[in-house]
This record gives structure tokens, sequence and C-alpha cells, in this order.
């Protein structure tokens, strides 16, 4: 985001296509350090006091359909979420905000009510918590989980009053149309893909397919998201998101004909396409895009080659959600050039490179801050800006301010040029893949092998006077994509 903000029912009847879906590669996935499941940056295994433990899981897929019915109000969700367990059995943990009717495991119903548990592990800070399977998984083992559920508000949407107040409803139906979005937010608990759809509450590339299906409407809807769109027919479409999308990615939003206004600059690559739900004066829109343009082409002096392929998406909204990054896009409150610059600096840093954990996720914005020359504050007695509690949901507000002047503090011993340099070069590393804490010192203490890169972080990230060990420059991890070993396919 730019900056911190004080702020019974019918089943779907897309069968059909819900089963046309493809059956996932389960190869697909690069694999860091583990024998099975892609878990390595996931929250880690907790013994529960009834000697059971919730376990991490890679997910693999999610597909299905979501219905729009305008004329009865509702929207109801047909979704499968396909996943591996990793190295530890146990019970599976996963995120959803909506409330779930009908749950299947590997074909067989399963009493929702029952078997899901909304727990939280976060120690100092109520995050809404995650849903955990209580079914024992083998370790290794590939399932399917089928959510059927009628969409509502997002409990995640728990900020204060004056926050839930200022929000337009993500959901709303008006004038014979629907209006749907993400509200994401980096800044409040479970503002992620789970607001609308099951998935892990950390960075975890998988294959996103949706049928996304509005009737009783006369209305023609536009669909606008970074993922790959095709019309199946009016008001009627497939949309993918491919694995290099993480929870954090997905800018999905439905507009109606009476408010959408568009302008297409594709005069060079990517192409950059401006949609507004209030702006009707398409020239504004055609100088946003100039400053869209101008945004991606200083960036690719900076850090190379434009990393999220051949389109950019800029949503102008009404719905006082502030600007806010998506892999390829953004959500701007209004044309602002300098929001422009921070938003698009994202699809390197935050949804390229993508914060492995929530609380590794002040790198992306320090970073970007820091470029945007936002006000620094010194680090004082502060916390640090990575927080021990692997369970926390939301990136700390400071770590705009003291992560500006970390990297300013950083810049001031390696230099401006070296720093951009290093952090060039750390994009290129990890694009398309979770980067932690741990990894950004790693590349910034062993591209330089400056002490102080590891004094800066003990100070600023770790906590004054923490005592770290030398990253080990020759561990960096390999990347092998040899197939997950299936030990078993049913719960037991
Ligand atoms: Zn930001």
């Amino acid at each position: 985001m730019t900056r911190p903000r004080p702020t019974p029912k019918a089943l779907l009847a897309l069968a059909g296509l819900f089963a046309a879906l493809s059956a996932c590669d389960s190869a697909a996935e690069d694999h860091w350090a583990s024998t099975c499941g892609f878990t390595s940056y996931a929250q880690p295994v907790v013994e529960l006091p009834n000697s059971h433990q919730a376990v991490p899981v890679d997910v693999t897929s999610v597909r299905g359909g979501i219905r729009f019915d305008v004329h009865a109000k509702t929207a109801t969700a047909d979704i499968e979420m396909r996943f591996q367990v990793g190295d530890d059995g146990g019970w599976p943990v996963f995120d959803l905000r909506q409330s779930v009717d009908h749950l299947e495991l590997d074909g067989v119903a399963v009493d929702a009510s029952k078997v899901l548990r909304r727990v939280d592990f976060a120690e100092a800070q109520d995050t809404g918590g995650v849903l955990v399977l209580t079914t024992t998984l083998k370790p290794c083992s590939i399932h399917t989980l089928r959510f059927r559920y009628t969409l509502t508000t997002p409990s995640s949407i728990d900020g204060t009053a004056e926050h839930i107040a200022s929000l337009h409803a993500p959901l709303s139906f008006r004038k014979g149309e629907v209006r749907w979005f993400f509200p994401t937010s980096d800044l409040s608990p479970g503002r992620y893909a789970e607001m609308w759809l099951p998935t892990v509450p950390w960075s975890d590339g998988y294959d996103v397919a949706l049928d996304l299906l509005i009737t009783n409407s006369d209305a023609a809807h536009r669909l606008v998201s970074n993922g790959d769109v095709t019309t199946l027919a009016n008001n009627h479409w497939l949309l993918r998101l491919d694995s290099t999308h993480m929870p954090t990615a997905p800018m999905i939003e439905i507009i109606g004909e009476s408010r959408y206004y568009t302008h297409i600059d594709d005069s060079a690559s990517p192409t950059i396409e401006v949609v507004s739900d209030y702006i009707t004066n398409l020239d504004r829109l055609e100088d946003f895009a100039a400053d869209v343009r101008a945004s991606i082409n200083k960036t690719i002096d900076r850090f190379g080659p434009y990393p999220q392929g051949d389109r950019f998406t800029a949503v102008l909204t009404n719905t006082r959600r502030g600007a806010m990054e998506y892999a390829g896009g953004a959500t701007f409150d209004s044309p602002d050039a300098d929001t422009a610059e921070h938003e698009v600096m994202h699809s390197w840093f935050g949804r390229g490179v993508t914060p492995a954990q929530p609380r590794d996720a002040w790198w992306d914005e320090a970073w970007v801050a820091y470029s945007d020359a936002f006000d620094r504050k010194d680090f004082g007695d502060d916390r640090p800006l990575f927080d021990r509690d692997p369970w926390i949901r939301q990136t700390w507000p400071e770590a705009y301010s003291y992560g500006a002047t970390f990297f300013t503090k950083l810049a001031g011993q390696l230099g401006e040029a070296k720093l951009n340099t290093l952090m060039s070069s750390f994009a290129q590393s990890y694009m398309h893949r979770p980067a932690s804490t741990a990894d950004l010192e790693r590349h910034l203490y062993c591209e330089t092998g400056a002490p102080v890169v590891l004094s800066l972080f003990n100070e600023a990230v770790w906590g004054l006077g923490a005592e770290r060990t030398v990253p080990a420059c020759d561990a960096r991890p390999s990347i092998s994509t040899t197939s997950p070993t299936v030990v078993a396919s049913q719960a037991q």
C-alpha cells in the first residue's frame, strides 16, 4: 500500500465447467529444502494440547466457480482447493474468511461445523486466526477440499470502526448490477485472497481457475483482473492466474457497465490499461496512464525488465480502499503520479519478489518508502522491524518510516548506487518466489561481505543487541523441480 491509513442455498449449476477444468500439474512448483510440498517458507508446525499438530500445506490449485444472481442479490461459490501436506503430517492449516455451508474432503462430504476450527496462534495480536481441519493427514499426501458457500462481507474486514464505515461493501448489488472486488490490504489481518477464496497465510504460488458467471442481469459487466480473462459469453468469464501469483496478488474486480470508463495505452510494452468506476473524463485517464508509463520506465531503468508479463492494470476506484499493489496492477483512489510510482515499484518488490510471511512484509514497504523519500523516523526504543511471532497477519505501519531509515542508513554505508544494484540483483534472484527477511540479509551481506549489513540488521530488524549468526554464504538454497513423492492420498 502507499502508506498507513488511520483509519440453504442453491448449489452452483457449474458442475460441467467445474469438471472441465484440467487436473493440476503437481510438479509445477520449485522445491527448496523440503522433500514434499513447498512449505519451506510457511509458518512452523504447532503442537496442540491434544497431542495433535497443526501443519502447513502446499496449495497446488484453487479451482471452481462463483455465480452472482443479481435479481436475488446473492453470490454462491463452489471452490476446490488441491493441496499437498508437507514433511509433517497432522491437521492442515489454511484460511477462508467465509462461512462454509458444505465441505468435502477427497470427494466425501464432512460436517464443516465439526471439522473446521478457527484458531488464532498469534500471541500478541488478534488476527482473526486460521482455519484448521481437524482430520489427521499423512506426510506428503495429496488432497482436495471442496467448499460451497454464500459470499458475505469477509470476516477479515475488522479494522477500526472508522475504517469499516469508510469502506464501500466489497460485494453489492445496485440498479441491476453487481460490484465485487478484493479490498486487499497488508495493514489489516486476513485481507488477502482468503477474503473470498481458500488459501494459506503465507506466500505460496498455485494455479487459480475461476468460472465467474452473472445471472439475472440485463446490464453488461466488466471483469478486470491481473490474471488471464477468457470471455465465455456475456457476463460469463474464465479467469486464470498462474503459479507466479501468490495469495497477496489476485486483483479481481467486477464492475457494471454504467460505472466503468477505460483508457488503454498499447504504444509500448507492457500495455497499460486504466479502468475507473468514477472518473468519466477520459483525458484524466489518459494522463494517468502516462504517469503509470513513466513510473514503469523509471523502475525498469533501476531494477531491470518489467516482471509481470505484457500488461499493467490500474483501477481508479471510489471504493475508498486507498492505493494497493497487485502483481502487474494496482488500485488507486485518486490519479496521483507519486502514488503511481510507489504502487508500480511493488510489481518488482512485494508482488514480484514476495515477502515470505506477513512478518517479512516490512522489507518491501521499507524499500519502496525509501525510494519514495517517505518521512523517516529514527529507530529509537521501539520494536524492531521483524516480528518474532510467525502468526502475525499484517504489516507493521512503522515499516514505512523506520524501514526507510534502515535503508537510508544502509545506503549511507554502502553507497546509494551500490544499494540500488544490490536490490536489483535481489529482485532478479528471487523474482516470482518468496523471500524472507533472512534471505534479504544473506543477499546483502554475501554480495558485499560488509559487517555493517549485519550490525544494521541487528539494530533495526532483528532487535537491538540480538545475537545473530553470520549468514552462510555458500548455503543458498538450490532449486529442484523434482516431483513430490506421494505417500498416500487418503485421510487417515
Ligand atoms: Zn506500499
